[in-house]
């Protein structure tokens, strides 16, 4: 009795949360849950069902006015993935930005710490990974051979791995397999990580 009771009160499917949708045209007065519909994607523009998972998801968490539904707001499955992952690159992007912008003003502070500058040149390439630009690059390869120079043999083999990795994200596999090789050939101090990294990259650039 009570349990045929808690279910005349709560709806099956996926229920309307009134005090957070934007509804000025109140289609959804008097309704308690949402109802899947047909609509084009409003990315790639074709037609899919609008389930009502997905419509709770973007009315009540992402705020979108319920009107916007039927008239661009909808992703389909695959696109509302894919700006998934693009919000999430660029977070990342923004983040190792921040990153890097630190180490710059760590590297301007104390010019001929060589760490500081491996480790700015390190924060570029992992910036190079999700925006690579070929004018940037020069200049961090330029401070990699740098500290290959300069710097004690830890950390110039250190940046030797990196300028491998550089090469290897700009598409340059010659250069970054040459790269790679040596650095997994050269003597002295050499993580075991990075060693193992360098190898995978070569089994995978020998393909
Ligand atoms: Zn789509």
């Amino acid at each position: 009795m009570a349990k045929r009771e808690r279910e005349a009160v709560a709806p099956r499917g996926t229920p309307i949360d009134h005090s957070l949708i934007v509804d000025g045209f109140g289609e959804m007065d008097g309704r308690t849950i949402y109802e899947a519909y047909v609509t084009n994607c409003g990315r790639c523009g074709r037609e899919f069902t609008f389930t009502p998972e997905a419509q709770k998801y973007v009315h009540e968490v992402r705020g979108v006015p319920i009107k916007m539904g039927r008239r661009g707001a909808a992703y389909c499955p695959n696109c509302a993935n894919e700006t998934a992952a693009d919000n999430k690159a660029r977070r990342e992007l923004v983040k190792r930005m921040h990153i890097a912008e630190e180490s710059a003003a760590a590297c301007r502070e104390r010019p001929d710490d060589f760490g500081l500058l491996l480790r700015h040149a390190i924060n570029r390439v992992r910036l190079q990974e999700i925006e690579p630009s070929p004018k940037a690059a020069e200049r961090i390869v330029g401070d990699l051979r740098r500290v290959q120079r300069t710097a004690p043999k830890s950390k110039a083999v250190e940046a030797l791995y990196w300028e491998a990795r550089l090469y290897d994200i700009l598409g340059d596999d010659a250069r970054a397999t040459d790269r790679y090789a040596t650095f997994v050939a050269s003597p002295g101090q050499r993580t075991k990580k990075l060693v193992l990294e360098a190898r995978k990259a070569l089994k995978r650039l020998s393909r």
